[in-house]
């Protein structure tokens, strides 16, 4: 049997990163002799592997923290949607060509849908304005919601998101909050978390039960832990919550099909991220 053909995940840190059980479920459904690997790369070694690339038999690969925009010098061409994003997770490796793609903001979408919310016509407020922030309200934007409210501790990296959206979708109120008070939870349909907060123990709830009600929608891109403190608050404030399981699932079936052409084995995939996910929780 010849050596399978290798695809992974580069970022720092990435040896938590639950990608690999479900590629490599899916590669061994069909039938693909292929192995997807992790590649912890440090800031100063990135140059170094993107140069040594077309040795290493790489025919796919992930991208996550802090590589998603420092990527794109590397590659020679880059998606529509990866443009309008600013931003790559995956990258095609075909001969001597490297092409990015960005399937966060299609990940998130398709999971938000299928846990029955429909963007359109609604109110949303977005917690952080960074990468997955970017792919999430562009994706969003593109499903005509009536206004998006962003907060970023960071304040010009929101006001900057914001404006970028303006230019880019007409027809939406878009608004950027100086605190968390300025979302206005109690008059929105979907509150999203897209900053690490919640990560941890030690990370503080960030938006208080208090303010939450029984119509609104709350997803955390956070999956680990499966619960953060913000939806704890959710669910006892009676809201409908999600974590951000479903986003990784659907964002690694669309990388998927972006390397092999075949469909995704979804389902082989789900149950593969489902079970890595609770041995990873029980440690
Ligand atoms: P990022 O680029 O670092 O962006 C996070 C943003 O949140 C930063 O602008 C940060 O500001 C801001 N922030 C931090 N604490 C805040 C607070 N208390 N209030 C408001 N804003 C705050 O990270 P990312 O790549 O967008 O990822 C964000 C989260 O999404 C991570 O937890 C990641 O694991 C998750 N994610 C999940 C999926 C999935 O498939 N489920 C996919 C992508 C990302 P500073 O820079 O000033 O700290």
């Amino acid at each position: 049997m010849p050596l399978p053909k290798i695809c992974g995940l580069i970022g720092y840190p990435v040896k938590h990163s639950l990608s690999p059980a479900m590629h490599n479920a899916a590669f061994g459904s069909l039938g693909i002799n292929a192995e997807y690997k992790l590649f912890e790369i440090k800031p100063d070694e990135l140059d170094g592997f993107f140069h040594a690339l077309l040795m290493q038999n790489l025919f796919g690969l992930n991208v996550t923290i802090p590589y998603k925009e420092k990527v794109i010098p590397f590659l020679k061409h880059i998606s529509a949607e990866a443009k309008l994003i600013g931003a790559v997770n995956t990258i095609k490796i075909s001969g001597n060509k490297a092409e990015g793609f960005n399937t966060d903001g299609e990940g998130f979408l398709r999971h938000l849908e299928e846990s029955g919310f429909n963007p359109k016509g609604k109110i949303i407020s977005i917690i952080g304005a960074g990468g997955a922030a970017k792919a999430v309200s562009v994706y969003l934007s593109k499903a005509k919601p009536m206004a998006i409210t962003i907060y970023d501790t960071d304040m010009p990296k929101a006001a900057y998101l914001i404006g970028y959206l303006e230019a880019n979708f007409k027809n939406i109120k878009f608004k950027q909050a100086d605190f968390v008070s300025g979302l206005n939870v109690g008059f929105v349909d979907l509150l999203i978390n897209a900053t690490p907060i919640g990560m941890t123990d030690r990370d503080s709830c960030l938006v208080g039960e208090n303010l939450m009600h029984k119509d609104l929608f709350v997803y955390d891109l956070i999956y680990n832990p499966a619960e953060t403190k913000l939806l704890k608050a959710a669910k006892n404030a009676g809201a409908k919550t999600a974590n951000g399981l479903g986003m990784l699932l659907y964002q690694g079936a669309a990388a998927f099909e972006i390397w092999t052409g075949k469909k995704a084995p979804v389902e082989v995939m789900r149950k593969a991220l489902k079970e890595a996910e609770e041995k990873c929780s029980q440690k």
